[in-house]
């Protein structure tokens, strides 16, 4: 069998990779464990040492490796320099705090002494996606090096350049022989890797569906998993909100990646009091965004990753307006070469229709009007996701208490959601469970094991 990366923006072969066969991943996952069993005995700062060269790496080589993702995926080229600026973030990020956040834990308890130690599991499987092909992996690769476990990644079919990549770069950097390897095989054929017996846990960013294949294989495996999944999050706009700049915010988060990021915002739920003058701003300001050729370093918006997933959106947006659904600009599939989908704003965005309850994976917004605050929180709440969250108010009591009563992993009052190496990153519901980022998400896939000292 072979991968196919395409180009989204004119639909030409990039390259043609012959997937690794079952004897490849058991070579690649006996590896991994021989690896794993030096490298989690150097110290914090062995490990740093190689953390940082990487950093060094990606920031040395940051032009050639954002021109291969927007080749590979088509993201506009300056927001694919910025992707890479956050895995040097990261990679520095966990260089310098590894030690603090991992440092055993001394308990009072019956014994002598009692403490907690976070010690790595092992091999662990990387499944991920194509929409931040550098910062997906990076954001997994950073913390579960640092702690001293091993990986191997299953890149996203359509990013099989970048997985190569990267791999490319963490051995040029010094990390040792099996430390990370990427492994070019299909998600339909990932089941053998994750059963293979040296493989101690899996993480997959992706799809639902995605994650409960990967979930029930590893559940009868007994692996554990952490699942960042899709999301539709809901920005709420209440009525003594600055108008212009909540609308300005939107249309930032909406359009970030296209419009492909699990965290963008996808529903915004309007009280009628400002519900016209939102729908003017925000109009106004997707209208102002620039969609073109993605090398094009004033480009905003680029094609979607694959042509499927245009099709797919384009359904999702004809279906809600033949539900009633209200189109204020876009909604026609462009000609000509290349996966453009224009932006697309649907308003009166009612229960039932796709725009309301499917994620809206592209630059297209759903405008749910409310009366009040109260239908504001049911309504931000009727989903099957909880990934992020936003609310816009000048009353930040009031925010805060939104905040609360949304459920989802994180929730923002007067900007957007993004992930940063110093917070939590993760959701609940069908968005996924477990956390990266921060000292929750290094803790992911340690041991925390329980020590107790007597004398006798
Ligand atoms: P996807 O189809 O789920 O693909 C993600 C990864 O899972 C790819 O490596 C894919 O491999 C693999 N895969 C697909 N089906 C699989 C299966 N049955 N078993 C094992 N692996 C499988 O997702 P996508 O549509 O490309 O990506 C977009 C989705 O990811 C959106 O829903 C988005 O919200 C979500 N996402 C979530 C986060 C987060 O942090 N929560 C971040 C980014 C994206 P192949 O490419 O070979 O099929």
């Amino acid at each position: 069998m072979s991968i196919k990366s395409i180009n989204p923006y004119n639909n030409e072969l990039v390259a043609n990779y012959n997937e690794h066969s079952v004897d490849d991943v058991h070579k690649a996952a006996n590896l991994g464990h021989q690896a794993f069993l030096n490298w989690s005995k150097q110290s914090f700062s062995e490990r740093a040492t190689i953390l940082v060269k990487i950093a060094h790496n990606l920031e040395a080589q940051k032009h050639e490796l954002a021109k291969l993702i927007t080749i590979e995926m088509g993201k506009p080229i300056k927001q694919a320099e910025s992707e890479i600026d956050k895995c040097v973030w990261v990679c520095r990020y966990y260089a310098e705090n590894t030690a603090v956040f991992l440092q055993h834990e001394n308990i009072q308890a019956d014994a002598y002494r009692s403490y907690v130690a976070f010690e790595p599991l092992g091999l662990i499987l990387a499944v991920m996606p194509w929409n931040f092909p550098f910062w997906q992996v990076f954001r997994f690769a950073a913390p579960a090096l640092m702690a001293g476990n091993t990986a191997l990644l299953k890149h996203a079919s359509n990013v099989s350049g970048c997985a190569i990549a990267i791999e490319n770069l963490l051995t040029q950097s010094g990390l040792p022989e099996g430390c990370f390897k990427t492994l070019l095989v299909s998600g339909k054929n990932v089941e053998h890797i994750i059963a293979h017996p040296h493989v101690k846990a899996v993480t997959l960013t992706g799809s639902t569906g995605a994650g409960k294949s990967v979930a029930e294989t590893a559940g009868r495996h007994l692996k554990k998993t952490v699942l960042e999944l899709g999301g539709s999050d809901p920005y709420i706009i209440l009525a003594d909100a600055d108008v212009k700049k909540a609308a300005k915010l939107c249309a930032t988060s909406r359009l970030i990646n296209s419009g492909q990021s699990c965290i963008g915002a996808k529903r915004f739920i309007v009280v009628d009091a400002i519900r016209e003058a939102f729908e003017q701003a925000f109009v106004e300001e997707l209208s102002a965004a620039k969609a073109g050729v993605p090398h094009d370093s004033e480009t905003d918006i680029g094609p979607l990753a694959r042509s499927d997933l245009r099709d797919d959106l384009h359904q999702q947006i004809q279906k809600s307006i033949q539900a009633g659904a209200v189109c204020l600009m876009g909604g026609e599939l462009p000609q000509g070469s290349g996966n453009f989908y224009p932006v697309t704003v649907l308003t009166n965005v009612r229960s039932g229709m796709p725009a309301y309850g499917e994620e809206l994976f592209g630059p297209a917004a759903a405008i749910i009007p409310v009366s009040d605050e109260e239908q504001a929180i049911a309504v931000a709440n009727d989903t099957c996701f909880g990934l992020g969250a936003a609310v816009f108010t000048q009353d930040l009591n009031k925010g805060e208490a939104l905040a609360h009563a949304i459920e989802a992993g994180c929730c923002v009052v007067n900007d957007f959601v993004k992930s940063d190496p110093r917070l939590p990153f993760g959701g609940v519901k069908q968005s996924g469970y477990g956390r990266e980022l921060s000292h929750y998400g290094i803790k992911e896939f340690v041991n925390i094991k329980t020590v107790v000292l007597n004398k006798i």
